[in-house]
């Protein structure tokens, strides 16, 4: 059983039971009450009397401008309660109860949901993808609340939601980690990666100083130390060992967000009159971080079919394909391509 595996990891997200449909934009009229420049003023007055006036006038703007692009964001809404939203309007309530019916699913049985995370990096239609993973696993964090017309009607309701962006902004920070450790582990042929490894490798810069540095276009990231005899720091790689510089970059990664997002639980067990060592995420973000985490460490082993581009746990060391299936279609598509090259 994969739970006794990974007896460290116990791995359960609430999924909505409905899932959660459309992507809707939410407009300004529809969204937030949203003040105006001298209320929000009078408001940060309120709060910090010191504020000097040109200060408050500037900030008050800020803020503005901040409410407005929040409320601009597009965002995966729930439809669990779409009954009770209408019911609700009629009575005149303006909001939902904040839970909506889920369930329970265990992560450990979907070793690789944090590859197929990243995988939304590419995927042509990604809103699509996106709505599809979400109605399948449920929200990334917490929901805020959202706004939206019901039915393209007149009522307005109060819907669970989290936004369009922010599912982006994590779907591309996984895939820039995995790229990373894919290029760690010598995988450069899949599909998340398909770099050329010396290419790569120059993305670190070794200075003079000591410290190795990542780039990223015209952004540089401090990653480590290669020579550092007064000890400055907590992370120290050899030098001009360009993977060595990058398994320490992910795992500075992967530490900072299971920190955040994950917690440590020891509860009483009954039947041995002990207590358990449990290490459980707090969200499905901190699950598919918590699944890296595994997965970079080696208590996962994961690859990448060739044929197919999906990811999974390979049963024998030697193990390339994901399926039968998949070593036939690759096994036929070689033939067609010699009798191809033989016949021209
Ligand atoms: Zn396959």
């Amino acid at each position: 059983m994969a739970q006794e595996r990974y007896g460290l990891v116990s791995a359960r997200v609430q999924v909505a039971k409905n899932g959660y449909q459309w992507i809707t934009a939410v407009s300004n009229e529809s969204a937030y009450y949203v003040p105006n420049v001298e209320e929000e003023r009078d408001w940060l007055g309120g709060i910090m009397p010191e504020l000097a006036e040109a200060d408050a006038n500037r900030q008050a703007e800020e803020n503005i401008a901040g409410y407005y692009r929040r409320d601009m964001e597009r965002a995966l809404t729930s439809i669990d309660a779409q009954g009770d939203v209408l019911d609700m309007c009629k009575e005149g309530q303006a909001a939902l109860p904040l839970c909506v019916p889920s369930m329970e699913k265990d992560l450990m049985t979907e070793q690789t949901l944090h590859r197929k995370f990243a995988a939304l990096a590419r995927e042509q239609n990604q809103e699509a993808a996106i709505l599809e993973f979400a109605n399948n696993w449920g929200w990334l964090q917490s929901p805020t609340r959202y706004y939206r017309e019901i039915d393209g009607a007149t009522l307005t309701g109060l819907c669970m939601g989290e936004s369009l962006a922010f599912w982006q902004r994590e779907i591309r920070d996984m895939a820039h980690v995995l790229g990373m450790l894919d290029f760690a582990r010598s995988r450069s042929q899949t599909s998340l990666a398909r770099f050329d490894e010396r290419k790569y490798g120059r993305r670190f810069q070794w200075q003079d100083d000591g410290k190795v540095y990542l780039t990223q276009g015209k952004t540089r990231r401090y990653v480590a130390h290669y020579h550092d005899p007064a000890g400055e720091s907590d992370y120290h790689v050899p030098e001009n060992d360009a993977k060595a510089a990058a398994e320490c970059y992910v795992a500075q990664q992967i530490d900072t967000r299971v920190a955040t997002l994950s917690v440590g639980r020891y509860p009483w067990n009954n039947r041995i009159y002990k207590g358990e060592i449990r290490v459980g995420p707090r969200s499905l973000l901190g699950a598919l971080w918590v699944l890296c985490m595994l997965e970079a460490h080696g208590n996962l082993t994961l690859a990448e079919c060739p044929h197919c581009q999906t990811w999974f746990v390979p049963k024998h060391t030697d193990t390339i394909y994901c399926s039968r299936q998949c070593r036939q279609n690759a096994r036929n598509a070689r033939i067609r391509a010699e009798q191809t090259t033989e016949a021209a």
